[in-house]
């Protein structure tokens, strides 16, 4: 009876040291939980780098670019950045991706193509109409002195804003409006680049390069495939259309005036 009673004793000790145990596991699990929330939006694995490098050499080299400025800006930016959560480990493959209000981050190549037609120089002022998610104006950032974008969907544009400066793109200006238009107040741009399909040129767009300045655009009716057009303005300030390849980009919209 005496053992017995000893036994049970010990038993509830050993017990008691489980539970805390248990707490404690669980209590350290919770706050693990809490920080991978808070912080995944801003990290960089070496396992999203490796992603990031096959990307530019299989899906952007292994196409005929060979701008090292392009190839390099495109290896820095941390593409699963700029798309939803749930689409992370897929940022990196060879296709658009949704981002939410029916709109798409373009194909890797895409982006990468447009932005080695503008020959952007690193003291060169771009204009983007089309932030989406802000992942081409982060590329060309990496490249030009300063970048001004222009988004038609507020919540989308907000969202961008926020993330380049979070993720500390300085030379980023985010804002909301219908960006056929421009940007007049700091025109003219030395290459303007378009993200959304429009059925012509827009006029302002053309009246706000820079002579000597290039635009890259989808042009063609929206849900068909459009051409990409490179708009070149010479120092005279004739203008030169060159066709480059057939895309398929969703539609620049406009607001009712
Ligand atoms: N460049 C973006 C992807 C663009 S998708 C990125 O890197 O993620 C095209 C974007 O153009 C959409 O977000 C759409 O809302 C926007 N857009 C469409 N019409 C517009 C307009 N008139 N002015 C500004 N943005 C427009």
């Amino acid at each position: 009876m005496l053992y017995s009673r000893y036994f049970a004793s010990k038993l509830i000790k050993a017990n008691h040291k489980l539970l805390f145990a248990f707490f404690l596991f669980v209590y350290a699990s919770l706050i693990f939980c809490h920080l991978s929330y808070c912080y995944p939006p801003h990290e960089d694995s070496q396992w999203y780098k490796k992603l990031r490098y096959k990307m530019v050499s299989q899906q952007i080299e292994a196409r005929d670019i060979y701008n090292q400025k392009v190839l390099q800006a495109m290896r820095d930016v941390p593409r699963h950045l700029f798309v939803p959560e749930r689409r992370k480990k897929s940022a990196y493959g060879d296709f658009p991706l949704p981002i939410g209000y029916g709109q798409t981050i373009s194909q890797p190549y895409i982006v990468a193509l447009m932005t080695d037609l503008l020959k952007p120089e690193k003291d060169d002022i771009a204009l983007e109409v089309g932030t989406g998610s802000g992942y081409q104006a982060a590329v060309l950032s990496k490249i030009v002195k300063k970048i001004y974008t222009v988004e038609i969907i507020a919540p989308l544009g907000k969202a961008a804003d926020k993330r380049v400066d979070e993720l500390g793109y300085k030379n980023i200006t985010v804002k909301v409006g219908d960006g056929y238009f421009g940007w007049e107040q700091y025109a003219p741009f030395d290459c303007i680049i378009v993200t959304a399909a429009s059925d012509h040129i827009p006029p302002p767009l053309v009246k706000q390069l820079k002579n000597g300045g290039k635009m890259a655009i989808p042009v063609g009716k929206p849900f068909q495939v459009q051409k990409l057009m490179l708009v070149e303005k010479s120092e005279k300030g004739e203008i030169r259309i060159k066709n480059i390849l057939p895309v398929r980009f969703v539609p620049l919209r406009r607001i009712q005036r």
